[in-house]
């Protein structure tokens, strides 16, 4: 109290964080009281400590910053002070990583569970159905995958009703920011260190995030696995890439930690350079390819012309261990979300009674377009409920009257198309007042999170190498926007602080 009187005399800070803290137990104090001097100087902190320590994305408006490296950089977008965020709702979160690492293997072992779920949606939706062409293929020539490593992000948001953390989705393939993640992490530790005191905020609250070295260490290891020191670690990338230093920072912990060599390519380049020894080892040009990385491939545009579609399938063909093997990225499908919240489904992959209900306990209401009562109840009462599609990348959603409209278009056309998506529950996570840095500019607004926990997962056969969360990611967006994409421009960056 005695600092923020101090501060108040100075004129830089109208806040009293104690109140705050009292009143929602969420907000550690109301940073939009902060007097602008204190923001100014915290927003130009930010900013440097940004440019220093490549917390960096391409800027849009430089055309060769999503080709060329060290050409037109930006700070991320970021939010300038972490979340407040209850201790035991982010346990929980770490607490469930590991049980989902282990439900997403056992699923994708399961080829039948995973072409029926999707055998409808497979009719409407061609890029699905392409997806799940490659993984018949690898059933029918009885295809193993005995290394496999899965780098996942589970996100969750608070839901303010129930005060229950409800999950939004499972990313198994590409999952982001691992790298600015941790970044963002550091950002904050530093501001608060300076400023925390007069903030009511702790540095040593924001959890430490080693989202980069733990996947850095995952892929490593599964390179070792392969065993060939000579082989690389092939990351498979967007022709233009604004988001490349968040991969950049990946493969420079993987050379200077591990001595492990990546090399990246797009799908049209693996079509090309790309070749499949009879052994089933991959070379990309003269190297060897130990693991496969995905940080493409999860979206329609990524296969512009058949050329993207048979490196797909010459990779997994091929004895490197992917990230995601076809079963991993198809078994982080929305419909299969949905297929699993289903009663009893859980308990075909889950042995312990336990793990089963701290994973249900996370489960939203998830339904297919079947159900005709909540097809009924999303007509009347649209703003409960969001529809999703099969796809993945943020931006893709409906919402609001929106699905209304498409549910009535469904009907009318009486079409298959309803197994191209699913419905789930809108969760309203409580908002809190927040300042969001993009391009160099500060922007004071009401906000909602969404909390990321990454996890690694690595196996050779019966033995489980790696199983763990490692750090997470926060994002942060404004509270009249439906989606949270932070590439995709909804979004962004932000870390926690515990309370
Ligand atoms: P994607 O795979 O494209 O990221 P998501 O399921 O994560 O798809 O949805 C994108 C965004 O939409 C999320 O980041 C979140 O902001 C919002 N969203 C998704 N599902 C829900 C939900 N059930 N309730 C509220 N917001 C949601
Ligand atoms: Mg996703
Ligand atoms: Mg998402």
């Amino acid at each position: 109290k005695a600092k923020t009187l101090t501060l108040n005399r100075r004129g830089t800070l109208r806040m009293s964080c104690g109140k705050m803290e009292s009143e929602s137990g969420r907000a550690a104090g109301d940073v939009h009281g902060i007097g602008e001097e204190l923001v100014g100087k915290m927003v130009y902190d930010a900013l440097v400590w940004c440019s220093l320590h490549g917390l960096v994305v391409g800027d849009r408006s430089v055309k060769r910053s999503g080709t060329s490296p060290g050409v037109g950089m930006v700070h991320a977008p970021v939010s300038l002070l972490p979340v407040s965020f209850p201790e035991s709702y982010w346990k929980q979160a770490c607490e469930l990583a590991p049980l989902f690492n282990e439900l997403v293997d056992r699923v994708s072992l399961d080829a039948e569970f995973l072409q029926d779920t999707l055998s409808r949606t497979k009719k409407v939706d061609a890029f699905t159905s392409r997806l799940l062409d490659i993984h018949s293929k690898m059933v029918e020539i009885g295809k193993k995958e005995d290394i496999r490593l899965g780098l996942h992000r589970s996100d969750y948001m608070l839901d303010e009703q129930t005060n229950l953390l409800l999950q939004i989705e499972m990313n198994t393939i590409s999952s982001s920011f691992a790298g600015l993640g941790c970044l963002v992490s550091e950002l904050h530790r530093s501001l608060l260190r300076q400023y925390g005191e007069h903030l009511g905020l702790d540095h040593k609250r924001v959890p430490g995030n080693p989202a980069v070295s733990g996947f850095a260490e995952a892929l490593a290891k599964a390179w070792s696995e392969y065993s060939n020191p000579r082989a690389v670690v092939l990351i498979v990338v967007q022709p233009e890439e604004r988001n490349m230093y968040d991969q950049h920072w990946l493969s420079t912990n993987l050379r200077e930690k591990h001595n492990v060599r990546t090399v990246r390519k797009t799908l049209a380049e693996i079509e090309k350079g790309g070749v499949l020894q009879h052994d089933g080892r991959l070379l990309i040009g003269d190297e060897e390819v130990a693991v496969v990385y995905f940080r493409a491939g999860y979206a329609p545009a990524d296969y512009p012309t058949e050329a993207e579609w048979s490196a797909r399938l010459l990779i997994e063909q091929s004895s490197a261990i992917k990230c995601p093997s076809i079963s991993y990225h198809l078994a982080g499908t929305k419909k299969v979300q949905q297929e699993l919240a289903k009663l009893n489904v859980l308990e075909r992959f889950v042995e312990k009674k336990e793990d089963i209900s701290k994973l249900r306990k996370c489960f939203a209401g998830l339904w297919s377009l079947d159900d005709a009562e909540i097809v009924k109840d999303a007509i009347e009462r649209p703003e409960l409920y969001v529809m999703k599609p099969q796809r993945e990348g943020g931006g893709n959603n409906i919402y609001g009257d929106d699905v209304r409209e498409s549910l009535l278009r469904l009907q009318r056309e009486g079409s298959e198309e309803t197994a191209a998506y699913i419905l789930m529950q809108r969760i309203s996570p409580a908002t809190s007042p927040a300042i969001l840095l993009r391009d160099g500019v500060s922007h004071k607004d009401h906000a909602v999170s969404e909390l990321g926990i990454f996890s690694a997962y690595l196996r050779s056969n019966d033995k489980v190498i790696v199983n763990d969360q490692c750090g997470y990611l926060m994002r942060t967006k404004v509270s009249s926007s439906d989606e949270g994409g932070v590439a995709a421009g909804f979004a962004v960056l932000d870390s926690i602080h515990l309370t």
